[in-house]
């Protein structure tokens, strides 16, 4: 890192539970967000049971996807979906945020080997590959918001800042990092900082000398450093403005109702066929791996509803 003139918070951080600050910095002309993710990373790893390299990588887009919510999303019932789709071993990722600061997610192929850039460094690009990057916002309008960029190397913090640059026309500077020691995940957080239209090429300047030198996300959250100290370091700004903290949870919206939902969209004839089990079966949430049970009986009711002429 370099070293600034600006004395480091020393602080240590007291709030442990997952949260969301944004501020406002360098008169104004830079907007940025910073979050810790740590604890809810560690839910969906209790949830998916992943090798490292898979919950490092859903966690960053995890991350990613809170980091956008809170910069894109107006409403809470909003919604904004990342999915990675991708030729390594991972295969891909799903990850679904709202407005309301929750985030669920799950990753293709949960168990996968190991793989690291140099000791100690888990290579999430490589167990990523090569493949797209799908962003839908639900803004409860008409018809969803979606953009599509190819991966650029699949780090995820790379990814994303490409396609808020390619896609939304925003620059951005993007910082993710999820940590994983013998016991788990330790750390996870992220930032991310967008120039506003008035920015001068001089603040321009300024900031992509600091980011340059700045450490990895999870360095500071090693040493202590909370997301708004984190922001602290970066801009070194004594006149930056934060917002309140919003706290942040791994929340699925899952429900029966939901899942015979899914089930109708398959269409009768798929339906008539698991209705020849007398067992009847079993669905799984994808993102909270809870079951719901469908019996031979319900399948049947299911398909009578469907079939059923509807009164005009
Ligand atoms: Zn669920």
């Amino acid at each position: 890192m370099n070293d600034s003139a600006h004395a480091i918070p020393s602080q240590p951080d007291a709030t442990a539970g997952d949260y969301m600050v944004s501020a406002l910095a360098l008169n104004g002309q830079v907007r940025a967000f910073a979050c810790r993710t740590t604890r809810l990373c560690q839910e969906a790893q209790n949830i998916h049971q992943m090798s490292p390299v898979a919950a490092v990588a859903l966690g960053r887009l995890m991350t990613g996807v809170l980091l956008m919510a809170e910069q894109g999303l107006k409403n809470t019932t909003d919604t904004i979906s990342m999915i990675i789709r991708s030729n390594g071993p991972l295969q891909g990722m799903t990850v679904v945020g709202s407005g309301h600061q929750t985030v669920r997610g799950y990753c293709y192929q949960p168990v996968v080997e190991t793989l690291y850039k140099r000791p100690g460094k888990l290579d999430i690009g490589q167990a990523v590959g090569e493949g797209t990057l799908t962003v839908i916002k639900d803004l409860g309008l008409k018809e969803p918001y979606m953009g599509k960029v190819e991966l650029v190397s699949g780090e995820i913090a790379e990814d994303i800042t490409y396609y808020l640059a390619s896609s939304e026309q925003t620059p951005s500077a993007v910082g993710l990092g999820v940590l994983v020691d013998a016991n788990g995940i330790s750390h996870a957080g992220g930032f991310m900082v967008q120039m506003l239209p008035d920015a001068t090429e001089e603040t321009i300047q300024y900031l992509e000398t600091r980011l340059s030198g700045f450490p990895e996300v999870t360095y500071w959250m090693q040493e202590g450093f909370n997301p708004d100290q984190i922001l602290d370091l970066l801009f070194g700004d004594p006149q930056i403005r934060y917002f309140p903290h919003k706290p942040l949870a791994y929340t699925c919206t899952c429900s029966r109702e939901r899942m015979e939902q899914n089930l109708i969209a398959l269409g009768a004839r798929e339906i008539s066929e698991l209705a020849q089990d007398p067992e009847g079966i079993n669905l799984e949430c994808h993102f909270c791996a809870k079951h719901y049970r469908f019996s031979q009986q319900q399948l049947q009711n299911l398909l009578a509803e469907m079939v059923k002429p509807r009164p005009d």
